[in-house]
């Protein structure tokens, strides 16, 4: 066991939330340690669309030239394939910088967007403890602890102990745990179960990204770099497990009573419902594994509670039906960074900036999570993806009115 130095802030979790928050806080000339479980690169069950609305905290961030570098086409248009139902709408604008600048959002795979955040976090002067995963928060007078674990190879798993009286919990939301702010373990027959893939060679529209509605599930596609489609979506718990029964009894080529991996349960299954899709990659390639997360846990959670502070999912989450979680994550974890960054040192302090942050975070975010609950709930109840279909064939303005609501378009508060 070995004891480190002690820092103003400890961020736990190095997705876009922990990496804004502490890059952030860096900036601001805090002393800040990240630990991360994973090593980077590593890819992530998520879309990866990022709206346009983040610019200016990319910016601020000082990451937006790599960014805008780095991310795939501009997406101008929002669509809607389920069935043989194809339809596109356009994309609201976000006007975001000079006219005919980075009105529109991209996608860039988290592989490369989450090493850019922790790379430009380590520049500012934070201190990474990565692959080392969190595993006990405690109190040390003012201060708290956190027990941090790394795999050694030779000796099993090392542990070092961290000290600040400000921790921050970024670790997402889709994994159970021993820490205060981790969410209980569930399995519930309607819980929602996240898939995602890369495929190269796809003739999706670069500019298009459409939503996609299938019996049990919903999801997405979009271009993001280097060609790369991204392909991604969620579905019920009690669906899947129905689909690999029946993949698994003699359908699809499986052999009879072995039933086949859940991905390709999934995939079989989006090819076969979303006409869109099984066009979209025909002829392409898998780039890389199926990669599998969840249940989600879509819903609105303490902001601040036993003295930490949450950012990202594991503040809140909308359904990704609106593609919004790495927004909501950069943003928040920028929103309590400022908040903390002003606030008085001592629990008095920490308290206060806790109210602010979380009515910040409320005004920003609830509308979203609930825009979002309402269009998964459609999409998600019976004859839902049928019903969307005759709904959006007939209104496809619809669509882009459901980009407005759910926040594409909607400026950082303290950027503009
Ligand atoms: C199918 C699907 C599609 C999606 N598509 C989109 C999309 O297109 N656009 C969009 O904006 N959002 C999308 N999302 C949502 C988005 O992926 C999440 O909202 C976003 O990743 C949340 O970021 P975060 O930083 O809070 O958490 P995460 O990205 O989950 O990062 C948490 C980090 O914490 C680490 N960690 C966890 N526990 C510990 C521990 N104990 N110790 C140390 N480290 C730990 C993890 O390894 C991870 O790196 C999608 C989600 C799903 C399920």
């Amino acid at each position: 066991m070995r004891s480190l130095s002690t820092h103003d802030a400890i961020v736990i979790g190095a997705g876009p939330a922990g990496a804004s928050a502490a890059l952030t806080l860096a900036r601001h000339g805090w002393s800040v340690a990240i630990v991360e479980k994973s090593a980077f690169p590593r890819r992530k069950v998520c879309g990866e669309y990022i709206s346009a609305s983040n610019l200016a905290l990319l910016d601020r961030l000082e990451i937006g030239d790599a960014w805008r570098l780095d991310a795939g086409p501009e997406i101008r248009c929002v669509g809607f394939f389920s069935g043989e139902t194809r339809v596109e709408a356009p994309m609201p604008d976000a006007k975001y910088g000079p006219p005919a600048k980075d009105g529109f959002g991209r996608a860039l795979g988290r592989d490369v967007l989450d090493a850019l955040l922790l790379q430009a976090a380590r520049s500012a002067g934070a201190e990474i403890f990565q692959p080392c995963r969190a595993v006990v928060i405690d109190r040390d007078g003012d201060m708290q602890r956190v027990r941090i674990q790394s795999r050694d190879e030779n000796s099993g798993d090392e542990t070092t102990t961290l000290r600040a009286p400000v921790i921050v919990a970024a670790h997402g939301s889709w994994e159970p745990g021993p820490l205060p702010s981790q969410l209980e373990k569930t399995s519930r027959r309607w819980d929602l179960l996240g898939f995602k893939a890369h495929f190269t060679g796809s003739s999706l529209a670069p500019d298009l990204m459409p939503l996609l509605a299938f019996p049990g599930g919903y999801g997405g596609m979009v271009l993001a770099d280097r060609g790369r489609l991204s392909i991604s979506c969620c579905i019920r718990r009690d669906m899947l497990a129905r689909l690999r029964r029946n993949c698994g009894s003699g359908h699809d080529g499986a052999e009879r009573g072995c039933p086949v991996s859940a991905a390709d349960a999934v995939f079989h299954h989006l090819m076969a419902s979303c006409r869109g899709v099984s066009d979209a990659l025909d002829g392409a390639r898998l780039d890389g594994r199926w990669l599998a997360a969840g249940p989600i846990r879509p819903g609105i959670r303490a902001c601040y509670e036993k003295d930490i502070f949450r950012v990202g999912n594991a503040a809140g989450e909308s359904h990704p039906i609106i593609a919004e979680g790495i927004s909501m994550a950069l943003q928040s974890g920028w929103l309590l960074a400022r908040e903390l960054a002003g606030a008085p040192s001592g629990r008095a302090g920490r308290e206060a900036a806790g109210r602010r942050y979380q009515a910040a975070w409320r005004g920003l975010f609830s509308t979203r999570v609930y825009a979002a609950a309402a269009i998964a709930r459609m999409a998600l109840g019976p004859g839902g993806p049928a019903f969307m279909a005759v709904a959006v064939r007939n209104f496809p303005q619809a669509l882009t009115f459901g980009a407005h609501m759910s926040g594409k378009t909607r400026p950082v508060p303290g950027l503009t």
